[in-house]
């Protein structure tokens, strides 16, 4: 374990709080949210050449899908891909995927991470330590209108898979709630050409599969959505259409966006993370499941944007903006208060080294 305990004073080389200030040579003591900085204490723990900061915040995950071989999967296109993921699951059964969503969390902690947002299915939901609630969206996915009196709402936090997975008279029923939501929104093409077109292999591929019928949406709907959502978590727009860039650039404050830039990209499909950085806007990260994605390390992201864009933008200002995204707009993004720090002893810089870019780089490597 590598967390710091509350109430306790300890002393570091380098400590980084969860607004990026940076304080070197400190004692500090972490209470009630708050890192307090303090002259001399009686009992110090001395971290040996440390930093410590906020747990990274991994805000968009399917732990449950750990141990599903990502070879077995079809990556010709994302509904394809889809495809394989439902066939893949059926043959599976509780114990795999509770299993695997042990796992997961322990491949997280592995990683600095602590604080997640994970989508969990409905099965696996009483399985789970009471103490997990706060990172868990149960998933729900129902596009069949008969159904959706039958479909159990009682949970703390919601996952609408989608637009297209999820009925929209159920959208609204689990709006009407209230509750924490988190959804993954216009990520693929096939979903923006479903939802803005009515076309594609959501409709020839998916439906057919799952014999449901293909709905008509007008643009209006999705711009209701974003004027009127609260509480909501929306994950990838990596398809996003141009109408509702407006929309998102209006800052509200009770919608939060969470990219998965490794992600998008397996799928060919781009994050906009030049999008939420040129425009200011905060964001977070996640990695998606290990189905669609290399590792579960979320500063990968980040190291991946900042490979991207670091002939665009000053890399330490990007650095900077980036390990906001990893914790403190993270924890925003998931509607998640409690704040862990963590510490890492025996740091290859010194306090004169020190840059978010060295310490982004630091933690993409274990
Ligand atoms: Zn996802």
């Amino acid at each position: 374990m590598n967390l710091i305990e509350q109430g306790k004073f300890y002393k570091t080389k380098i400590l980084i709080d969860i607004n990026a200030n940076v304080y070197f040579d400190t004692i500090f003591k972490y209470e009630n949210k708050k890192i307090q900085i303090i002259k001399r204490a009686k009992k110090v723990i001395e971290l040996t050449n440390s930093i410590v900061f906020p747990s990274f915040v991994n805000a968009h995950t399917h732990l449950e899908l750990t141990n599903i071989d990502k070879k077995k999967l079809n990556f010709i296109s994302f509904i394809d891909w889809i495809l394989s993921l439902i066939i893949e699951k059926k043959k599976k059964n509780l114990e795999f995927f509770l299993n695997s969503y042990k796992l997961g969390k322990k491949i997280l902690n592995n990683f600095f991470t602590y604080t997640f947002g994970n989508i969990l299915s409905k099965d696996l939901f009483s399985f789970i330590e009471e103490k997990d609630f706060c990172y868990n969206f149960v998933e729900i996915i129902e596009y069949n209108e008969e159904n959706i009196e039958y479909v159990n709402l009682n949970y703390p936090k919601i996952s609408i898979h989608s637009f297209f997975t999820v009925h929209p008279k159920l959208i609204e029923k689990i709006l009407q709630l209230n509750l924490p939501i988190s959804m993954h929104f216009f990520e693929s093409k096939e979903e923006f050409d479903y939802l803005i077109y009515g076309t594609g292999p959501i409709v020839e591929k998916l439906y057919k599969f799952t014999n449901l019928t293909p709905l008509k949406y007008k643009p209006d709907y999705f711009k209701k959505f974003l004027l009127e959502g609260r509480n909501i978590q929306l994950v990838h727009l990596s398809n996003l259409p141009d109408f509702l860039k407006p929309l998102i650039l209006k800052k509200k404050s009770s919608i939060f966006y969470t990219l998965c830039p490794r992600s998008n990209s397996k799928f060919g499909f781009k994050s906009p993370y030049r999008f939420f950085i040129k425009n200011k806007l905060p964001f977070s990260l996640g990695t998606d499941s290990l189905c669609s994605n290399d590792d579960l390390n979320v500063v990968n992201e980040a190291i991946f944007i900042l490979e991207d864009m670091k002939d665009d933008i000053d890399v330490e200002i990007l650095s900077k903006l980036l390990f906001l995204a990893l914790t403190k707009w993270g924890y925003e993004t998931i509607f998640v208060k409690k704040v862990y720090y963590c510490f890492k002893e025996n740091i290859p810089f010194s306090k004169k080294d020190f840059s978010f870019y060295n310490f982004l780089k630091l933690f993409s490597t274990i």
